[in-house]
């Protein structure tokens, strides 16, 4: 599902560098990365996403390498391929937390926005307990319900790719090992691959592999 061949990327000359020699993600897997604040892993999920280009090196997804496509194709590639839980949540603070669960179908004409799309988007909703906040906007949810909905919005559209960046960083216990379910459960629905950065160690035994991201710094042996 995610191939990273020889990748290097660099912000500008001087920044912060990443390089991964090699990554490999089979359909339907589960693997968590770890690493201290920092390393790249933000980074490196921006890079499979293709919201970053690599300076040298290959990263496709689903067979498509992402950065030969041009800047249309690559927005409606990863609207229709990838869900992408991001850090700092990316929620549109003009549009009420159900228009942001289906904003992917607003901004990709693959995808269709129907019946049985909004069904679902209030289904994940209610699954993650704020069915009942769907009309509110951003600026009225707590942190966590911010979170959620950004959640919600990334598997709405059953991605085949799910790249989580500490989406459940601002949650409970009992509602990350919930959220974590309801992400996984919805994986597997859609046979999907699942990429998830987390700083959350008792959910690592939950995943099949773990990368550890201290490797992937420039000039750092594998
Ligand atoms: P992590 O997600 O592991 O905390 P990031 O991938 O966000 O790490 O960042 C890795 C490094 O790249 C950090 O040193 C950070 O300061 C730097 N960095 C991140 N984004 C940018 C940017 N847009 N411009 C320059 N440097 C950046
Ligand atoms: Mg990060």
């Amino acid at each position: 599902m995610v191939r990273v061949e020889n990748l290097t990327f660099g912000y500008g000359a001087k920044g912060f560098r990443l390089r991964v020699p090699d990554l490999l993600l089979e359909k339907g897997e589960r693997v968590a990365i770890v690493g201290p604040s920092g390393s790249g892993k933000t980074t490196l999920l921006n890079l499979i996403a293709g919201i970053l280009t690599p300076e040298a090196g290959r990263v496709s997804v689903a067979g498509t390498e992402v950065s030969q496509l041009s800047d249309t194709q690559r927005r409606r590639f990863r609207a229709s391929q990838i869900g992408f839980v991001f850090q700092d949540f990316a929620l549109l603070d003009y549009l009420p937390a159900r228009q942001n669960i289906l904003y992917p179908y607003r901004i990709t004409p693959a995808l269709t926005l129907d019946a049985a799309a909004r069904a679902r988007a209030d289904k994940l909703a209610a699954a993650c307990g704020i069915g009942d906040k769907l009309d509110r906007h951003p600026g009225a949810l707590s942190q966590g319900e911010q979170q959620r909905v950004a959640i919600c919005r990334a598997l709405v559209t059953q991605p085949n790719l799910i790249l989580s960046d500490e989406a459940t960083g601002n949650l409970d216990p009992d509602s990350k090992a919930r959220i974590l379910d309801l992400l996984f459960e919805q994986a597997e629905e859609a046979g999907a691959t699942v990429l998830a950065v987390t700083h959350d160690h008792e959910l690592l035994p939950r995943f099949e592999r773990v990368l550890d991201f201290a490797q992937f710094r420039e000039g750092a042996p594998l």
